[in-house]
């Protein structure tokens, strides 16, 4: 069988594979590429078959986009954070305008193929097909539609949410129709509009989780929200709105150089500011007093306390 050969391959056409492409090409523009993607979208977590009414990037204007090309604003976006199908069409005109040697990175995307076998040849001579031998190639990357195709360089870049983990469930006679928040987008109007659907109950507290109890609630569901007792509660919100006037979000005070001083993150250089903020008595007291003043103020705006159901949804604080 002969096998068509790639100077690169690359697994997934997210965020992460597009711009690995770029990369690439930009240093090489005559190398032969193709990127491998499952999906019948271009996009990973932002593919039009994912993007969910009300999915919104929890990432501003700004931080959400190559640095190459801005994201133009919508007049869709709240506070700068931005709708999903709008990172979605920004992500297609990147890959089709970014253009090597006649052809665009969307040109190079072959879709709806999944990758299922990788093997590393362990030298050139094993190589499948005159070409790849000529070349010198490593890799023979099988596909889900039978093809083979040989490349010197793969990289994978399948990202980290594709393959959706749903725990065992013992539902004893009980068979409740049961949906993935990645089959959100395809499957959450047939339930929200089925009169049959009276209760859902949502597992998770993360973004996707939040998303989907929204979701359910304004399509008038009564929803019961399950978080796992050993994982802190649910993931970490900020309030977009009520920042100084000169910042647009949370996202962009929480990014400012003084900010990221005050957080006690591991991966901060020890500098004469991360000394005074987390070894000083000063510095502690003003860091204790710019954290708990903002805890104070989301927990007020998420109305943890405003309702016996609500409470439930407080984090767990230190
Ligand atoms: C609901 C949701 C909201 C998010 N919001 C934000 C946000 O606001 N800001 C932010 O920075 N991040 C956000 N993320 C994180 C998001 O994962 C990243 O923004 C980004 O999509 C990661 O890019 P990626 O290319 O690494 O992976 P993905 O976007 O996951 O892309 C991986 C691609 O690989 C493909 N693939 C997987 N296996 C194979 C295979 N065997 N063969 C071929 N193709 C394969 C998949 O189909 C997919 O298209 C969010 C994630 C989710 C799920």
């Amino acid at each position: 069988m002969t096998s068509t050969y790639f100077d690169v391959i690359i697994v997934g056409a997210g965020p992460f594979g597009i711009i690995a492409a770029k990369t690439y090409l930009e240093l090489n523009p005559t190398a032969t590429l193709a990127l491998l993607e499952t999906d019948t979208s271009l996009g990973g977590a932002w593919s039009k078959n994912r993007v969910y009414p009300g999915m919104y990037s929890q990432s501003p204007l700004g931080m959400i986009e190559f640095s190459d090309v801005p994201m133009k604003p919508t007049p869709q976006h709240y506070k700068n954070y931005v709708p999903a199908h709008h990172v979605h069409e920004y992500l297609a005109l990147y890959a089709a305008t970014h253009i090597y040697d006649g052809k665009s990175i969307k040109d190079r995307i072959r879709l709806d193929t999944r990758v299922v076998s990788v093997q590393k040849l362990r030298s050139p001579r094993d190589g499948t097909g005159s070409e790849s031998r000529r070349r010198g190639s490593t890799w023979v990357v099988g596909t889900d539609c039978g093809q083979t195709m040989v490349c010197s360089k793969l990289m994978i870049a399948t990202g980290i949410t594709s393959r959706p983990y749903i725990p065992f469930f013992n539902t004893l006679d009980f068979t409740p129709p049961m949906l993935h928040t990645k089959d959100l987008a395809r499957l959450a109007p047939m339930f929200m509009e089925s009169e049959g659907v009276r209760n859902v109950i949502v597992i998770g507290g993360s973004k996707s989780a939040f998303d989907a109890v929204h979701m359910f609630i304004s399509a008038g569901k009564r929803v019961d929200w399950i978080i796992r007792d050993k994982g802190s509660g649910h993931a970490g919100v900020g309030l977009a709105e009520r920042t100084p006037v000169y910042y647009k979000n949370s996202h962009q005070i929480l990014s400012t150089r003084l900010m990221s001083k005050m957080s006690p993150c591991i991966f901060q250089p020890h500098d004469h500011w991360m000394h005074f903020f987390h070894q000083t008595r000063v510095g502690r007291w003003a860091t204790d007093m710019v954290w708990n003043t903002m805890q104070f103020a989301w927990l007020k705006a998420a109305r943890c306390g405003h309702s016996g159901d609500a409470s439930g949804a407080r984090p767990q604080l230190p």
